[in-house]
């Protein structure tokens, strides 16, 4: 374990012609982090199964958001939100209206079809897929609105949430690439919150490259919107003063993967930072997977995990 303060120089907010304060989600997205959860795969044997289950999810994910046909939105229906920098994709009052359980029907089917090939190795995973399509439509509005309200997801729903939840990303990630114009930062009490779909962060990375160098952005749970916060500031209660940085270090004494736990000691709240300075090849959902032994030891100094991750199902035994 390490304590290690984001002492880096602090990048002031981007002026015109500058870095932008919101990103939409890349074309690519799920392509690229089933390629990083292969990778995760082979540097962490221990979790190698899960990890695999995982790569195939999301290049199922990809395939779906590609070549599944949807009818756009009228983009006008969200001129009045955009106006008043409300999100205008929230998913409280989207969910009956966008298509995602069929785009939960392509992502099983894609799975499926993928998994068949591996013989014995996702038996348990397939019973759970074809479970999940006998599912009514009543019951799986239900889990997603389990999904969507984390932290805490019923027992008997915990082993299908998880594709419930890629589904949704799918969904939600099409209506983000859709928007244009691209909502404003978040402004006050919302400035921890997606601008496109008023979701929380699954975690904040630092970025790369010539425009965005070193520049902090926090990445939307459900649609992969990126938007901009300053460096040591807590995406939750925004205080700068009780922020530790706490990592996890393999048997070399070296960080094994570039993940710190920005962590505030004023609201208790822990959200995970991914540095691409570090590795560029760092994706928020890909590692906070491969690093929940980090949120056991959160957990254990009293931290809240505050990053929402639709691919993974939290629950106490009690459901
Ligand atoms: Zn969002
Ligand atoms: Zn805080």
């Amino acid at each position: 374990m390490s304590h290690i303060s984001d002492t880096l120089h602090d990048p002031k907010p981007p002026r015109h012609g500058e870095p932008p304060l919101v990103v939409a989600p890349e074309s690519r997205l799920f392509a690229t982090r089933a390629a990083r959860f292969r990778e995760l795969e082979e540097r962490l044997p221990d979790m190698a199964a899960f990890l695999a289950f995982n790569a195939h999810l999301a290049r199922a994910q990809h395939r779906v958001l590609k070549e599944r046909d949807v009818e756009p939105f009228d983009a006008q229906s969200f001129d009045m939100a955009l106006a008043h920098d409300f999100p205008p994709l929230t998913p409280t009052s989207l969910l009956a209206s966008v298509t995602w359980q069929a785009d939960l029907k392509a992502l099983l089917e894609a799975l499926d079809r993928t998994l068949a090939d591996k013989s014995e190795a996702f038996a348990a995973q397939r019973e759970l897929l074809s479970a999940l399509g006998g599912f009514e439509p009543a019951t799986l509005d239900k889990i997603a609105q389990s999904v969507l309200s984390q932290p805490s997801v019923p027992a008997e729903y915990r082993g299908v949430a998880p594709l419930i939840g890629a589904a949704l990303q799918i969904a939600w990630t099409r209506l983000s690439q859709s928007l244009k114009p691209l909502p404003h930062r978040p402004q006050g009490a919302a400035q921890g919150l997606c601008p496109c779909c008023g979701s929380p962060p699954v975690a904040s990375t630092v970025q790369l490259g010539r425009h965005r160098s070193r520049v902090r952005y926090l990445v939307c749970g459900l649609c992969s919107t990126q938007w901009y916060l300053e460096r040591a500031r807590c995406s939750h209660c925004f205080d700068t003063e009780k922020l530790d940085y706490i990592g996890v270090e393999g048997p070399d004494g070296k960080r094994a993967l570039p993940v710190r736990a920005e962590s505030c000691g004023g609201c208790r709240a822990s959200v995970k930072l991914m540095d691409r300075e570090w590795e560029a090849d760092t994706d928020p959902f890909a590692d906070d997977i491969a690093t929940l032994g980090l949120d056991m030891l959160l957990e254990e100094q009293g931290y809240a995990r505050a990053g929402f991750n639709p691919l993974l199902a939290f629950g106490s035994d009690e459901g």
